[in-house]
């Protein structure tokens, strides 16, 4: 695989939580912050803006298979989820019990739908909370810990029959894997630039045409009235060169299950009792979330920054700090193991020798724990 030279001495494998910005977008970005405009000014200045911006709502659209006036830009995917879950102006809410925090929070009293010990949504669980009265639905396209995929067609189909609406987070699979409206047919899809090479603080929640929906906070008329406030123009332009970019490259994208399954390999053959959650389902080719048990993510996380690699522990919350990974609890992990997970995700500028000191850390720290569980070492100390 023809991969671009890792930048500096570190090896980043944190790609779920940001993905370095490509190049094409900086110089994009920096053109339009260049140029001064307001893209509601009805001058020649404010034009210029609104058209590089509509220029990149197009580009988006196109990449998504979606009509332009069906996006609207947001701050990221945080604020589209929780436009998302707030807009329809529906009680009764239903959210898979493994979504992000800005999901699972943006409505804190939403009935939690159960996921089966493989990660994936209880199909026949949702179908029986359906039965309850008009809702929406909110299913991850692609958990951002495990990489596991989730079925949204199904989803989609299962909460028409019950008048639901569905609203996807499809912020870790846009830009990773081909995405068919057709199957990934949901009223709403949230998603971030940041994550394929985009900036961060930009995202956009795309609105099926005909979706029930109002504004959540007022003081504009901005993207139809819909999301008010001046937009990011610069960081919307970024994300479109970044999403027309990374749809064009999905098949190199795909490449990386092949190193992803054989760091794996790696990882499990140092130590036979490490687990990789998701390997037996569908899950996005660049994830690998690995057990290291008896050694808490945390000391992992640590020890492999020490030795310049960047990874993330199962779920690095936005505080910074390391917790339990809630992901892997509901898909029936005991705890003890669940604190022991790692995620280690890859992108467009991995190189073989990120890979081979990652296994080389990993292994370092495997043996230095065991040695330090020895017995004797512990009535030596
Ligand atoms: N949803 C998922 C699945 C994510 O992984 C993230 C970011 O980690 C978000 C939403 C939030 O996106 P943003 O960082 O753009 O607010």
């Amino acid at each position: 695989m023809d991969r671009p030279m890792a930048q500096g001495t570190s090896s980043y494998l944190d790609h779920n939580a940001t993905a370095p910005v490509r190049s094409e977008v900086v110089d994009a970005m920096v053109a339009t912050l260049a140029d001064c405009g307001n893209p509601s000014s009805v001058h020649a200045a404010g034009r210029r803006a609104r058209k590089a911006m509509e220029a990149a709502r197009a580009a988006l659209a196109e990449a998504l298979g979606a009509a332009p006036a069906e996006i609207v830009f947001t701050s990221g995917g945080t604020e589209a989820n929780h436009l998302a879950l707030h807009g329809t102006g529906r009680e009764g809410v239903l959210i898979s019990a493994i979504e992000h925090d800005s999901v699972l929070q943006a409505r804190p009293g939403a009935v939690i739908v159960p996921v089966t010990s493989n990660g994936v949504i209880d199909l026949a669980a949702l179908e029986r909370l359906l039965s309850d009265g008009p809702a929406v639905v909110s299913v991850m396209a692609a958990n951002n810990e495990t990489g596991i995929i989730q079925p949204v067609g199904e989803v989609v189909r299962l909460a028409r029959r019950y008048g639901a609406l569905v609203h996807c987070d499809a912020v870790q699979l846009f830009g990773k894997q081909p995405f068919d409206r057709a199957t990934l047919d949901a009223d709403l899809i949230s998603l971030s630039a940041h994550k394929i090479g985009g900036p961060q603080g930009v995202g956009a929640l795309v609105i099926r045409s005909g979706t029930p929906f109002g504004a959540v906070r007022q003081g504009g008329g901005q993207e139809r009235g819909v999301r008010p406030g001046t937009e990011n123009v610069a960081g919307i332009v970024g994300f479109g060169v970044a999403a027309g970019l990374a749809t064009a490259e999905l098949g190199t994208f795909a490449e990386l299950a092949a190193w992803r399954d054989e760091l794996e390999r790696r990882l499990i053959s140092i130590d036979p009792a490490a687990r990789a959650f998701g390997a037996e389902v569908p899950r996005l080719a660049n994830t690998l979330c690995v057990s290291m048990p008896g050694v808490k993510a945390e000391t992992q996380v640590m020890a492999l920054d020490l030795a310049g690699v960047a990874v993330s522990a199962g779920a690095a919350c936005s505080s910074g700090k390391v917790r339990r990974s809630r992901v892997l609890e509901a898909m029936g992990v005991d705890p003890e193991t669940a604190e022991s997970a790692i995620r280690i995700s890859l992108g467009r500028t991995t190189i073989a020798a990120d890979l081979d000191r990652l296994v080389e850390a990993w292994s370092a720290l495997r043996l230095r724990t065991r040695q330090a569980s020895r017995p004797s070492a512990r009535s030596a100390a």
